[in-house]
């Protein structure tokens, strides 16, 4: 097909799954259901997620986020992000009577029990990930005298280990899989007995994504990727997009942010979100396109995604009792109006 047969036809490709993931979707309820209980304001210690109109649309609700638990007024609730915390960060928020409810994703805490079992048994921690992430911080956290972290398969080159026969590689849960697995690799040349992790840190929702992606890639002219850029995982989707074949591929938060140049001489457009992303957003850049001429869509699935997660233990505590408080004010109404 040649580049203007290739234009004639406008099309979508709409990658899925795309969007929220269990993580994300059990952590933005929790402060929709903790606003709704407790009442505004409701303090969270960092991004929710790593997305802008999320956090836009709880702040009008009536959520305040802050950087440090020394920003919540004594005694008030502070929301703990998906991205985990370290150790000491539930100390501080008990040193200040906080009501601390800890809304990180159930796999960012599996990343955790994995790097204090590692560490009680004396292994060396070689953690893949990026330096600052919050995510990273917070599995530091756990064990920082035996978690070195290990930023790229460059990198890798550089590391030395007191004990090359006991040591384990660990891994943020939002990378490329495939970058993840050359600096495995690079490590492995020096390293020949690193051991892996039991399971895949780089979760199931981060794979997923990218596995959709590098499908509908080769195909496309332009990939759009909805999301932030402190998302860790959108921004791996641009560059997976990228990788694998795709002319140009962009992050954006919103659908006017498309720049017009994006879609000269485009036929295939590739559309995709981030794990932390709402899908009216997506819908967003899918009218913006239809508008352009793109009215052919075409969903490409490679996975199906059932997973949830329940909410934070303490919420879920809260929510029954105000339940179990309302149904006995019914009671009490009912057993009155019939006395009368
Ligand atoms: S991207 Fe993965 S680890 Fe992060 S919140 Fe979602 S499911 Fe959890």
């Amino acid at each position: 097909m040649d580049a203007d047969q290739r234009t004639d036809r406008k099309r979508v490709l709409l990658a899925k799954p795309r969007g929220y993931c269990a993580g994300v979707d059990r952590a933005v309820q929790t402060v929709e259901e903790a606003l709704k209980l407790y009442g505004p304001p409701i303090y969270v210690r960092k991004q929710i997620v790593h997305n802008k109109h999320v956090v836009r649309t709880l702040e009008a609700q009536g959520a305040i986020f802050v950087e440090e638990n020394d920003e919540v007024p004594e005694g008030a609730i502070v929301i703990f992000s998906a991205h985990g915390v370290a150790p000491e960060v539930h100390e501080q928020a008990r040193e200040r009577k906080l009501r601390a409810i800890d809304a990180t994703c159930p796999l960012v805490t599996k990343v955790h029990h994995e790097a204090r079992r590692f560490a009680k048994e004396g292994y060396e921690i070689l953690l893949i990930g990026h330096a600052g992430h919050e995510e990273v911080v917070g599995t530091a956290g756990e064990a920082p005298d035996n978690i070195q972290l290990v930023e790229s398969p460059e990198h890798a080159d550089q590391i030395t280990v007191a004990d090359p026969e006991k040591v384990v590689w660990l891994s943020q849960t939002t990378l490329s899989v495939d970058e993840t697995m050359q600096t495995v690799e690079r490590l492995r040349t020096r390293l020949p007995l690193l051991q892996a992790p039991p399971s895949d840190d780089i979760c199931y929702a981060t794979q997923n994504r990218q596995q959709v992606v590098k499908e509908i890639a080769p195909d496309c002219d332009l990939v759009l990727v909805v999301g932030s850029r402190n998302s860790s995982n959108s921004v791996r989707l641009v560059e997976v997009a990228l990788e694998t074949g795709a002319r140009a591929a962009y992050l954006i938060d919103y659908a006017d942010e498309i720049d017009p140049a994006w879609l000269v001489g485009v036929g295939t457009v590739g559309l995709t979100s981030g794990a932390s992303v709402p899908d009216e957003l997506v819908m967003q850049v899918l009218d913006h396109l239809a508008e352009q001429g793109f009215h052919d869509v075409a969903e490409v699935s490679t996975a199906d995604e059932t997973l949830t997660f329940a909410l934070p233990q303490q919420l879920k505590k809260d929510l029954r009792e105000a339940a179990a408080a309302r149904a006995g004010a019914a009671a009490k109404l009912a057993g009155t109006a019939a006395e009368q």
